[in-house]
């Protein structure tokens, strides 16, 4: 499997590469040149089978000889090794027709473990061969940094620098990030908002001479590796209600736009997805683009559902491409525009295309409490804020016989704060990391400058 830029000026690459590399030189993202396939039959023989087999099964065809089928299932096998789940990724039921899928059950407490601990493990068994070193940075809006910092902790061929903005981070997502001891982990508070973090890091990956010389990797939800982990529980979870003899819905709460275009992946594989709604919370620049067809920056509110608060989705660029039939130079004109004009508006075709596939709302912060608040009361599950924006959009989707699945993509104790406060209950941190809050802190707050930022990165690789 080859992986071309969405902006067409970037070189082509394998599946090992476009993964170590993560943003393409061009600006662009890395896409599989074709959608592979996957039969009704090999989809039906997925029911029954443990997570690990039906995640081989899923991401084989993408990873091309990267690695052989050995080292490829004990990768995989020990990235769920860790997880506090058997199923890894269970089902709960909230109503008759909907379904939570827990995301939640990995080191860090959100969904950003499934991919990023088994990214983890791929870049070591690629690293391990080739002898080479990388510098991994990485942006942050709070779960994405201790994912990652959970996955690359220690390894011996890796320096990791996340960057997070300071002061918007829960309590928990930043001790999560400060609190590892590891000597090749370092936490920037970086005096900004989210943007302001991953606009830096694509500048960094567009300094190309910088890039080179720190041998920099991208693990970011714009890594074509996350979102094929990501594949996986879409498939999983659309079996176990009765695909592919019958189709599914999902609401996915979303932010960056990686875990639903992980998605909108699985409908391109075969999967019967009747319906992909967007959820978002009071920063919805998806759910306004969906509704007007004018895609438009706004600044970023924060809110209690902090993951998802961005103004830019960098993975909707994927989409886009697809919308637009692969036209990379069109791309390359709308992101041009976006980035100097603060937006653009999508062509009726295009606009056609996405609302066929994809339905969106938005949850303010009063509704997100609400949603919270009633699915304890009426189904006894205690929802982090972002599972509730979910719960809040699935529940105003129009009524179909087709399974509703909402995501739930994190732990409610990773936001207590917010959870307390719709429900009087404060949830406890599972027991593995109970001594968080007595774990001392290790950080570096960082102007929101480039300089400053590239200068501590290269004074700080071992
Ligand atoms: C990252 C994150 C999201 C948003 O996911 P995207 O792939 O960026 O759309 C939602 N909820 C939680 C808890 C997250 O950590």
């Amino acid at each position: 499997m080859r992986y071309i830029s969405t902006r067409g000026q970037a070189p082509v690459l394998g599946f090992e590469e476009a993964m170590l590399s993560g943003l393409a030189r061009d600006g662009g993202l890395y896409v599989p040149e074709t959608w592979p396939t996957l039969g009704r039959e090999e989809i039906a023989a997925f029911a029954g089978l443990p997570y690990e087999e039906v995640a081989f099964r899923v991401m084989r065809p993408f990873v091309g000889d990267a690695f052989t089928d050995t080292e490829f299932r004990g990768i995989i096998d020990r990235a769920y090794a860790g997880f506090g789940h058997a199923a890894r990724c269970p089902l709960v039921q909230l109503d008759a027709n909907h379904f939570l899928l827990e995301l939640f059950h990995g080191p860090t407490l959100a969904f950003k473990d499934v991919a990023m601990q088994l990214i983890g493990q791929m870049f070591q068994v690629s690293l391990g061969r080739s002898g080479r070193r990388v510098t991994i940075v990485g942006a942050t809006s709070g779960d994405t940094g201790s994912a990652a910092i959970e996955a690359f902790r220690g390894l011996e061929a890796v320096d990791v620098f996340i960057m997070y903005p300071h002061g918007r981070v829960s309590d928990v997502q930043r001790r999560q990030m400060t609190t590892v001891p590891d000597a090749n982990v370092h936490a920037l508070a970086i005096d900004g908002d989210f943007d302001d973090c991953q606009a830096r890091l694509k500048d960094m990956f567009n300094h190309h001479a910088f890039r080179d010389e720190m041998g920099l990797a991208g693990v970011n939800s714009i890594n074509w590796a996350r979102v094929l982990a990501q594949v996986v529980y879409f498939f999983t979870s659309a079996v176990a209600l009765g695909a592919p003899h019958r189709p599914v819905r999902f609401t996915v709460p979303t932010g960056n736009f990686g875990d639903i275009f992980a998605g909108y992946v699985a409908r391109r594989m075969g999967l019967p997805v009747e319906r992909l709604a967007i959820a978002t919370n009071q920063n919805d620049i998806l759910h306004r683009t969906l509704q007007s067809g004018a895609h438009v920056k706004e600044g970023v509110v924060p809110s209690i559902s902090p993951s998802m608060d961005i103004q830019v989705s960098s993975n909707f660029e994927r989409l886009l491409f697809d919308l637009y039939d692969r036209d990379a130079q069109e791309i390359a004109r709308l992101m041009a525009a976006l980035g100097q004009a603060g937006g653009f508006e999508l062509s009726p075709a295009a606009l056609a295309q996405l609302r066929e596939g994809f339905a969106s709302g938005r949850a303010s912060e009063e509704e997100t409490a609400d949603a919270i608040r009633a699915t304890l009361s009426r189904s006894a599950e205690l929802l982090c804020p972002h599972s509730a924006v979910g719960v809040k959009v699935a529940e105003e989707q129009p009524a179909s016989a087709a399974p509703m699945i909402t995501l739930a993509t994190a732990h409610p104790a990773k936001f207590p704060d917010a959870v307390e406060a719709a429900t009087g209950i404060r949830p406890a941190l599972p027991q593995r990391m109970a001594d968080l809050f007595d774990r001392p802190e290790r950080l570096t707050r960082l102007p929101n400058d480039l300089a400053a930022i590239e200068n501590f990165v290269s004074g700080n690789r071992r």
